[in-house]
């Protein structure tokens, strides 16, 4: 089985316990755990896979809170690293008016320093980017641009999640894109909501963005559709996956969950470029993927209600 390589921004989440007012008067939060990429890798270690998170905390309670979650969570956090810098904070409230209103305080993820050990393990494994926070300058942007080359050199299976924030890029949305870009050619696999991929290609057509996006090199474009399914995208065909029936609580995390979950799958076929050859076991693996995405929205918060192995593969 393959290592999965989850790289990008762990922090915490301060969610109003009383949705309805906007932060100026909100007054209690839950703390909950945070961070695509490491909902990700949370994701293929609850599966049974190894999913190894490369990010930095801040050496204070908050950091020393997240990383024992993803211990918790069976996640390798051997190359995670601890920052003097306080851990990255997102606070989040919904408005009277159902507006998102959001303050964000980065903190140590951007303080990631390059790993030179990592090269050599990268070999043959698979690469997940998907920080909401990894082109927002600092050292994890420098990381991502030396990984990605590391990546490249060592064979690996690249992943791409944009993880595109309104709140983090108003009004430099086509810096965004810019960068989203460079990585799209590198990667085997990106993995948008429709709303992404618009949003980069800027082409309202979904089928037609996906061709845009193969035209930049990237072999498998899956776009999540929430209870729709996903629709798979490779150069020559094209599949709506639907998923199954559920109820649904709370969506957060159902994205990371479904990324999650193909990975895993993808890091059980031996070289995981295989998948590139076959067009069936593709389409097989992400009606698993949605799965896990629909199951993961029945809970409440992400990491909390991401599926273990038999409920995904077994019911
Ligand atoms: P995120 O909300 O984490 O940013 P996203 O927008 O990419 O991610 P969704 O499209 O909401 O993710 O969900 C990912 C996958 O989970 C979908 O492709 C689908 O298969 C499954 N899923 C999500 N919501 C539902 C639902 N209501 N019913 C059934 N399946 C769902």
């Amino acid at each position: 089985m393959k290592t999965i390589y989850c790289i990008g921004e762990l922090l915490i989440d301060f969610v109003a316990i009383k949705q309805g007012n906007d932060l100026s008067k909100a007054k209690e939060f839950t703390k909950k755990a945070g961070g695509a990429p490491a909902n990700v890798a949370c994701a293929i270690s609850k599966l049974g896979g190894k999913g190894q998170f490369i990010g930095a905390v801040g050496n204070d309670p908050f950091g020393t809170y997240l990383l024992n979650v993803l211990k918790e969570n069976r996640v390798d956090i051997s190359l995670a690293q601890r920052s003097k810098t306080f851990t990255t904070m997102a606070f989040v409230s919904l408005a009277e008016d159902g507006e998102r209103d959001f303050v964000f305080s980065r903190g140590a993820d951007k303080k990631l320093k390059y790993d030179s050990k990592l090269k050599k393990q990268l070999k043959g494994n698979i690469v997940h980017f998907g920080a909401a926070t990894g082109f927002l300058g600092g050292g994890l942007e420098e990381a991502y641009d030396r990984y990605i080359f590391d990546a490249i050199t060592q064979n690996a299976f690249i992943s791409f999640d944009p993880n595109f924030r309104g709140d983090l890029w108003k009004g430099e949305e086509e810096c965004f894109i810019k960068k989203c870009l460079r990585f799209i050619g590198k990667s085997q696999l990106c993995k948008f909501s429709n709303e992404e991929i618009q949003l980069i290609t800027g082409e309202p057509d979904i089928e037609k963005a996906c061709n845009i996006v193969h035209e930049l090199g990237c072999p498998i474009i899956c776009v999540t559709l929430g209870g729709e399914g996903t629709l798979v995208s490779t150069v020559d065909k094209k599949t709506t996956v639907k998923s199954i029936e559920v109820t649904p609580l709370d969506t957060t995390g159902a994205g990371d969950a479904f990324i999650g979950c193909l990975l895993y799958q993808i890091a059980n076929i031996g070289d995981p470029h295989l998948i590139l050859k076959d067009y069936d076991q593709l389409i097989e693996m992400v009606s698993f993927a949605n799965r896990a995405g629909a199951i993961t929205t029945t809970g409440y918060g992400a990491i909390p209600s991401l599926p273990e192995h038999d409920a995904v593969f077994k019911s």
